[in-house]
């Protein structure tokens, strides 16, 4: 099965002035429809052929596994923004309020995660098997859905993320991506 680039769910413009329209057509339309080429022409003839996405990230190695969470990673950071403004479910802020102490200590430690995790990767919110959100950080494709841990919000924390926007300045493009978290999407990814 040919793997497609998702449609973003919102107008390239519609994250400014946290992400302009032009990062997000590099981002969006180079990068991330670069993974999902790649991988369309890495899987042809393997066993990969007719797997699904997280079936590939989940059990595939080396380009394809690359490609393949590449384009999990990225479908995933996508749909956690959004230009509107909205709030953890009451469910996702006690456990926030659980696990972190506060909203703000949340931000704050997930910020600085980011800020200073050396190299490409992501920073995530993520639930484990027990039921206790942690912050945890992957390097270059690696994914949490790898390491059985579920995701429920992610950073993209690439150069090509932020370069155009905001050059070396990482922190500030933490601070306006906080401002575009999509508190709806992250609360619905809560196992049920
Ligand atoms: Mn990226």
């Amino acid at each position: 099965m040919q793997h497609t680039l998702m449609q973003l769910p919102y107008a390239q413009t519609a994250l400014e002035p946290h992400i302009s329209a032009e990062t997000v057509s590099y981002h969006y339309g180079k990068h991330h429809a670069g993974y999902v080429n790649k991988l369309n022409g890495l899987i042809t003839g393997t066993q990969y052929a007719d797997k699904t996405l997280v079936d590939t990230v989940k059990h595939a190695d080396g380009a394809i596994f690359n490609n393949a969470a590449q384009v999990f990673n990225h479908d995933f950071y996508w749909n956690c923004l959004s230009p509107n403004p909205s709030t953890p479910s009451s469910e996702l802020s006690s456990l926030i309020q659980r696990d972190f102490g506060s909203m703000q200590a949340f931000k704050e430690k997930m910020l600085t995660t980011a800020a200073g995790f050396f190299g490409s990767g992501w920073v995530w919110l993520v639930i484990t098997k027990d039921k206790k959100l942690a912050i945890e950080s992957t390097s270059n494709a690696d994914t949490p859905i790898r390491h059985n841990l579920t995701p429920l919000l992610t950073c993209d924390v690439w150069e090509h993320a932020y370069y155009i926007d905001y050059r070396n300045g990482r922190p500030d493009y933490l601070e306006n991506w906080w401002n575009l978290v999509n508190w709806e999407y992250v609360s619905h990814n809560l196992p049920k």
